[in-house]
């Protein structure tokens, strides 16, 4: 059986959470896509903890955590997530990471930077993880995939081949310092002793194990609207957010896919530039962000404060959408408790014409939000364990929501720990 838990959003919705706690009764979890430049916060016995590539699920000792094909492989920051967990008392995980997957290079984190001071005020608003860069190569077919570390001669032809063409660009359009094949050569042999004892020909792997009956989870980074094909492109990542391509990305038949959980948030926030139809600015979004997720909303990569938006029901519904949404897990819902009322987005009026339907990005950039207020709950629901226990209110909003983005919200989560979560029958 194999679960996907994947972002209807921006990223940030608590997949880390929904991940971590669905792991507890899975066998193997999958990242499948992305790479170091999104994290997810997951708060366990073991403590606090920013994971950026592992998966969600490196804290249960029964687990075997799987970094797929399509993620963008760093090896160091592998090897320093993993350090991190093992210095804070968490077992040696079990991990294999697939001869299929492609490297960052020191280069593509170099470009990344470069790139954004070449643009300036213009720039993308890249975390400099080396992702854009990464993918371009990739599909440019100049990257290094896993397996080609073991083959010594084909290395070292393609290293000279690679910096050849890298150091016209750094010469002449970045002015910046030059590859040299030899330092990257030795680079490269290092990155191949580290990752030497996880390589594995994870597709077989999953194969194997989806006929033995295991339950898989894939785990996804960001969510649908960073998505490079149905997302606000160009405002986007470099790799397919969508469950869909958690097929692709592990290396499975895509009908294995049975349940695509869609993280929503209870309110909205994205980092990053980009149109955000609901955004909320000032005082209100301050507050907003001081008590949203857990101890704030700030990047758990970068730090940068979040912008902060109410619930957009247009967004969540194309996002849930394009994910193939069977359950809805709704996140977060614990710190809209101050609120007397609560405005959820509900349209957006383009060109003085009112849509539910999500448009491409220059229309999205004319879009504003068509707000409905709803009444607050004014009190805190962390604790409670049963649908019926929410204070009215509480469930007004949720049904709301539920109705207007169209799938069924299963999973209610009240508080950032395992434990603090609400299921309901579809
Ligand atoms: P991800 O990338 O989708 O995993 O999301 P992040 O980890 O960046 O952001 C989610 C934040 O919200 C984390 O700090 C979580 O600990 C926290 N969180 C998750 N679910 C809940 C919840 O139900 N209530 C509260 N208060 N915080 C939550």
């Amino acid at each position: 059986m194999v679960k996907a838990v994947v972002g209807a959003n921006w990223g940030d919705e608590g997949k880390g959470k929904i991940t971590d706690m669905l792991a507890k009764e899975a066998d193997i979890i999958v990242r499948f896509q992305g790479g170091a430049n999104a994290g997810h916060t997951i708060i366990n016995d073991y403590g606090k903890f920013a994971l950026h590539t592992l998966p969600s699920g490196v804290f249960y000792g029964h687990t075997t955590s799987v970094i797929g094909n399509g993620v963008a492989l760093n090896i160091p920051v592998l090897f320093g997530e993993i350090r991190s967990i093992v210095e804070q008392g968490v077992p040696m995980p079990k991990i294999l990471v697939s001869d299929r997957a492609q490297i960052v290079m020191p280069y593509h984190i170099l470009f990344d930077q470069y790139e954004e001071e070449r643009l300036g005020g213009k720039s993308f608003g890249s975390t400099k993880s080396g992702i854009a860069p990464f993918y371009s190569d990739k599909y440019a077919k100049t990257g290094f995939q896993v397996s080609e570390l073991f083959d010594e001669e084909l290395l070292r032809e393609k290293v000279v081949r690679v910096a050849e063409t890298k150091n016209v660009l750094l010469e002449h359009l970045y002015h910046k310092p030059l590859i040299a094949p030899e330092e990257l050569l030795a680079t490269l042999h290092e990155y191949r002793d580290m990752i030497a004892p996880y390589v594995c020909d994870v597709s077989a792997y999953l194969h194997q194990a989806i006929g033995e009956g295991k339950t898989i989870l894939l785990e996804g980074q960001l969510g649908t609207l960073k998505d490079p094909d149905h997302g606000i492109y160009p405002m986007v990542t470099s790799s397919s957010t969508l469950a869909a391509y958690g097929a692709i990305g592990a290396g499975i038949a895509p009908y294995e896919i049975r349940q695509i959980v869609t993280v929503c948030k209870a309110y909205s926030s994205a980092v990053g530039a980009g149109a955000f139809v609901s955004e909320i600015f000032g005082d209100e979004a301050d507050e907003l962000r001081r008590r949203g997720g857990d101890g704030g909303e700030y990047g758990a990569t970068t730090g940068r404060p979040r912008r902060m938006g109410w619930f957009d029901c247009v967004a969540s519904r194309y996002g849930c959408r394009l994910q193939g949404t069977t359950d809805v897990a709704f996140t977060v819902l614990d710190v809209l408790g101050y609120l007397d009322e609560i405005p959820v987005c509900v349209g957006y009026e383009i060109d003085g014409e009112v849509t539910t339907e999500f448009p491409t990005t220059a229309k999205l950039m004319r879009a504003k939000p068509v707000l409905e207020t709803l009444p607050g709950w004014k009190c805190d629901i962390r604790g409670i364990k049963t649908y019926e226990e929410l204070p009215e209110n509480c469930k007004k909003y949720i049904e709301f929501i539920e109705e207007r983005i169209g799938y069924p919200i299963t999973m209610i989560s009240n508080g950032p720990g395992r434990e603090d979560i609400i299921y309901r029958a579809k």
